[in-house]
């Protein structure tokens, strides 16, 4: 079977969004399952949309996902010679003619198509004129006046275009520049692209880029064009949604494998299964489980596959995307001050890397801060023997593990006749300054004793002058 190549095409007017993301993840997917290529393309030939900027935060989105590709990244904007190569040979076969109307011309054509009730349409004026490049003419694809266009389309089935509706339509405009559709398809057949998943917004184009295939010569591509990504009230996906840049949820704290996860599955599917690691995915990826369903992007499922993610992670591979999350709140986490430790604990309660960072700052603070109703609650009277207790037998302790801190637990609980939970949560505040954290050996046996009695020594003191 022929090498299957798949491409991205992005057109650098913005940042990359989830919508684009998921058709890039789809490509890729898929290249990866068939062992393929996968091209990626910057479609930067409207001069004046794209930008450098937009070319810059498309690769750090995709390098953000772990998106990598094989061939490229092509610039449509340095391949004119190409594109205008492929112009003469349609010119020359005669597939394509030279047009000198006049933009007041077309205009009466259009005007006089609707006054019947038909569909604004070039008439063909100069289709037959056999003009030799003259000034300021556009180059017009000869196409089929009659006759059906078909798109044979792997999620939507076939899709039957009226080649009467399709008109012989521009592929170089007067100053020399080809149109999308045009370079589209030169592009396409000169990488060798055989496979094209995109966004149904652009099946219209699709029919017309067929003719051109047709023209010269080349075979089609398989097509797929996906639905696209609603709203939870079922309007296209945008802005007033939320966030649409794909970067925008790294810097929520989002996982690069959750948001690959999330997207896959907004829009297919293998039997109920939810969750799947990127090598799961590239494993069962195929074509034929795309839906023909529009997928509503839902945070909240976002946020529920993220913290399966955090958990499914290994501590070490979190240290560095939690990073600079910690870093926004002055904490320098090198690697050796626990940080392995403090991320197992917080693994099973973090849907996010932020919520992760947030709850992990009392284990490097100096002075912790006692939430108000916290200490209202727990640390009064009542507290202080345990307090006392503990803090003098963790000091004592020489074997400080979490079979040893037990034993110590033990025995302030028989000296008081307290059970666990009256004396944890006390000590939670005292350590933490919340009443929802780790568990409670856990943190102690991670903090060690030279941060665990000062705390204590804190709370008891904190304890002994709301008293006075
Ligand atoms: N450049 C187009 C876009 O960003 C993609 C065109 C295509 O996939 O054929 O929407």
């Amino acid at each position: 079977m022929e090498q299957i190549i798949t491409r991205f095409p992005p057109s650098p007017t913005g940042y990359l969004h989830v919508g684009g993301a998921r058709t890039a993840i789809f490509n890729w997917l898929y290249a990866r399952h068939m062992q393929g290529k996968f091209v990626l393309r910057i479609e930067d030939t409207d001069a004046e949309r794209s930008t450098q900027a937009s070319v810059d935060a498309i690769f750090e989105a995709l390098n953000w996902l772990g998106i990598d590709w094989d061939e490229g990244p092509y610039f449509q904007s340095q391949r004119f010679d190409i594109y205008r190569g492929y112009i003469q040979k349609l010119v020359d076969s005669g597939q394509a003619y030279y047009c000198t109307c006049s933009v007041e011309q077309i205009d009466a054509m259009r005007q006089k198509a609707m006054s019947t009730g038909a569909k604004p349409r070039y008439d063909g004026t100069c289709r037959d004129k056999g003009l030799t490049s003259p000034d300021n003419a556009v180059v017009r694809f000869k196409a089929p006046p009659t006759g059906t266009t078909v798109v044979e389309d792997v999620i939507k089935g076939n899709i039957v275009f009226q080649n009467d509706e399709l008109d012989d339509f521009v592929i170089c405009r007067s100053d020399g520049t080809p149109t999308y559709n045009f370079v589209v398809v030169v592009d396409d057949i000169t990488m060798h692209i055989n496979t094209i998943i995109r966004g149904d917004d652009h099946v219209m184009n699709t029919p017309k880029q067929i003719l051109l295939y047709k023209a010269l010569g080349s075979p089609l591509p398989t097509f797929g064009h996906v639905p696209m990504v609603l709203g939870n009230d079922r309007a296209r996906l945008s802005k007033r949604h939320g966030a649409m840049s794909v970067t925008a949820y790294r810097d929520m704290g989002f996982l690069p494998d959750a948001m690959i996860n999330y997207l896959v599955r907004l829009g297919w599917s293998h039997g109920d299964q939810e969750f799947f690691t990127r090598a799961e995915l590239i494993e069962v990826f195929d074509l034929a489980n795309i839906g023909r369903s529009a997928g509503v992007f839902d945070l909240e499922k976002l946020q529920a596959l993220n913290a399966e993610h955090i958990m499914a992670a290994s501590p070490g591979d979190l240290v560095a995307p939690l990073k600079p999350f910690m870093d926004k709140a002055g904490v320098d986490i090198e690697p050796g001050n626990y940080i392995d430790q403090v991320i197992e604990t917080l693994q099973p309660r973090s849907k996010t890397l932020a919520d992760m960072a947030a709850a992990a700052l009392f284990y490097y603070v100096d002075d912790i801060v006692y939430d108000e109703k916290a200490a209202q609650k727990f640390l009064k009277a009542a507290a202080l023997e345990p307090l006392r207790l503990l803090a003098d037998k963790l000091g004592a302790l020489a074997d400080y593990t979490p079979s040893g801190l037990e034993d110590v637990f033990k025995a302030v609980m028989d000296e008081t006749d307290l059970k666990l939970g009256k004396i944890a949560q006390p000590v939670r505040v005292a350590l933490t300054g919340r009443t929802a954290s780790p568990g409670i050996f856990e943190i102690i046996a991670i903090m060690g004793k030279d941060r665990v009695l000062p705390r204590l020594q804190k709370a008891i003191q904190f304890i002994e002058e709301g008293q006075d």
